[in-house]
Formats: C-alpha cells, structure tokens, sequence
C-alpha cells in the first residue's frame, strides 16, 4: 500500500518511537496519547483491519499484545491497561491499516472509552441466535 502511512511506520521508512519490533510487527508509541504509555501494535504487511488479516498474524498479534501490556503495566506501575481495536470509521477507526491499541490505566485518569448500556431485546436476542447457529 503506496499511501499508508502505518505500511511506512511498520517498514521503518517513517521514523517511529518504537518500543519494540519483530519480523512480523512493530510496536509504537500513539503520537496522540489518551494516557502515558499509549502504544500502537503494526503488522508489518497491509491488512486494513481485523476481518482482513491472515488468521495466522491475527494470533500472533494477540499474544504480541499480552506480552506488551504486561511489560507496559510493569515498567509504569499502572493500575490496568484497554486493549482497544476499531475497524471501519463509524467504529472510530481512522488510520486504516489493521492496529491495536495499549492504552495503559489508572484509577480516575479520566481517559474516556465506552459506551452507555442498552438493554438486550428479546427480538435481537432471538435474532442473532437463530443466524449464529
Ligand atoms: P484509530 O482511530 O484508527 O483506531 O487510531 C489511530 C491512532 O493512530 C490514533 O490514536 C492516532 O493518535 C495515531 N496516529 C495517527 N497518525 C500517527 C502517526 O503518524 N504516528 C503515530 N505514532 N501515531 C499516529
Ligand atoms: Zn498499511
């Protein structure tokens, strides 16, 4: 991808404060941070979001992300730690090469992630059940 910036970032042509890189991945730090510690995981080859990356690279960046929370809550002394990922703009998403975020926690931080609760119909419920089996 000719265009994306996070294909430049990850492949190191754009420089990046990078906590850590692998073959497949690099990790770095969100220039816009919600919290100290704010941190991007990048695969290294284009996938615009989740639903399009290999499953393979899709495990792999999962268990990329334990190993980096733990080490981010343990070098910060945080009380937690988001993992947060978007995909298509109405779900935030705005850089659109497949990223997951670190953000790390503390109590009353006043970072702001959410939503506010619904309440589950009957009618979505049977709904959704009936197309997931
Ligand atoms: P999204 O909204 O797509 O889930 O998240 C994009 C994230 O990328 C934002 O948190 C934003 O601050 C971060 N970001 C955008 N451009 C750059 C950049 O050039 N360098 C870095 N390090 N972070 C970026
Ligand atoms: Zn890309």
């Amino acid at each position: 991808m000719d265009n994306c910036i996070f294909c430049k970032i990850a492949n190191g042509e754009i420089p990046s404060a990078t906590l850590y890189e692998d073959e497949d991945f690099r990790v770095i730090l969100d220039l816009g941070p919600a919290s100290k510690g704010h941190s991007l995981i990048l695969p290294k080859a284009h996938a615009a979001n989740l639903m399009e990356m290999p499953d393979e690279l899709a495990g792999k960046a999962m268990i990329l992300a334990k190993k980096m929370a733990a080490k981010l809550v343990d070098t910060l002394g945080c009380d937690g730690l988001n993992v947060v990922q978007n995909n298509g703009e109405s779900a935030g998403q705005t850089v659109h090469h497949f990223h997951i975020h670190l953000i790390p926690r503390r109590t009353d931080d006043g970072v702001v992630l959410g939503w506010k609760p619904g309440q589950l119909t009957e009618e979505d419920r049977d709904e959704l059940l009936k197309s997931f089996h």
